[in-house]
């Protein structure tokens, strides 16, 4: 098993470049941390009632809740599989802790956005509440209107995807989250993808650097 981080703000595309990629490729195995955390609050798990009111206003849990259900994850994936990362690590601290748990990390690819973008898109984002799939209204439109593709479910909005929480979780990646850049970029692992291409091209980019 090894490891491709990927970075990014909120909004930038990671989560469904990664998905993408992994539901076509049997080798890909897509682990967001958002999505973790998301699963934890709606089954009510302790984990889940402590992140709650973290993630709804746009700031991080605190590291080693995260960290424990990463470490869960990388403990049970084994043979021939990528992971790919998305959503962690989010800080210096957790990037020292994915050291820790001694899985190789391949790469650190940087789907790269600006924030006027990301307002933006994030404002049109819908989610599939049930397989994750992820669309926008205007650039990833579903097939029928507010309705999956992949599997029939009414696609949702986001609690946190308001304009006054992304401007918080955008300040929290800048300060948080951006330093981890000139982290892995001095360990030679860091890779930029433009981020502002068409969904298709952007995953192809990635696919190609990761
Ligand atoms: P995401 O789906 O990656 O945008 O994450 C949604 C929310 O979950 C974030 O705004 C945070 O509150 C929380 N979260 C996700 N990943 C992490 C992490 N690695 N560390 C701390 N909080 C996280």
């Amino acid at each position: 098993m090894n490891i491709v981080i990927l970075l990014g703000a909120p909004g930038s595309g990671k989560g469904t470049v990664a998905g993408r990629l992994a539901s076509e490729n049997a080798n890909l195995k897509h682990v967001s941390s958002g999505d973790l955390l998301r699963g934890a609050v709606a089954k009510g798990t302790p984990a889940g009632v402590e992140a709650k009111g973290y993630m709804e206003s746009g700031n991080l849990v605190p590291d080693a809740l995260i960290a424990q259900m990463i470490k869960d994850v990388v403990a049970e994936t084994t043979g021939d599989v990528t992971m790919l990362l998305d959503g962690f690590p989010r800080n210096l601290a957790q990037a020292k802790i994915l050291e820790e748990m001694g899985a190789p990390i391949r790469s650190a690819v940087l789907i790269d956005v600006p924030d006027e973008i990301i307002q933006d898109r994030i404002s049109g984002r819908r989610t599939c509440p049930k397989c994750k799939a992820g669309y926008h209204v205007r650039n990833l439109p579903p097939k029928v209107e507010g309705i999956c593709d992949v599997c029939g479910e009414k696609l949702t909005i986001r609690k946190d995807d308001n304009p006054e929480t992304v401007k918080d979780r955008l300040v929290v990646y800048h300060r948080e989250t951006e330093p981890l850049i000139e982290f892995y970029k001095a360990k030679n692992l860091l890779k930029v993808v433009d981020g502002t291409a068409a969904l298709d091209l952007v995953a192809k980019a990635f696919s190609g650097n990761m």
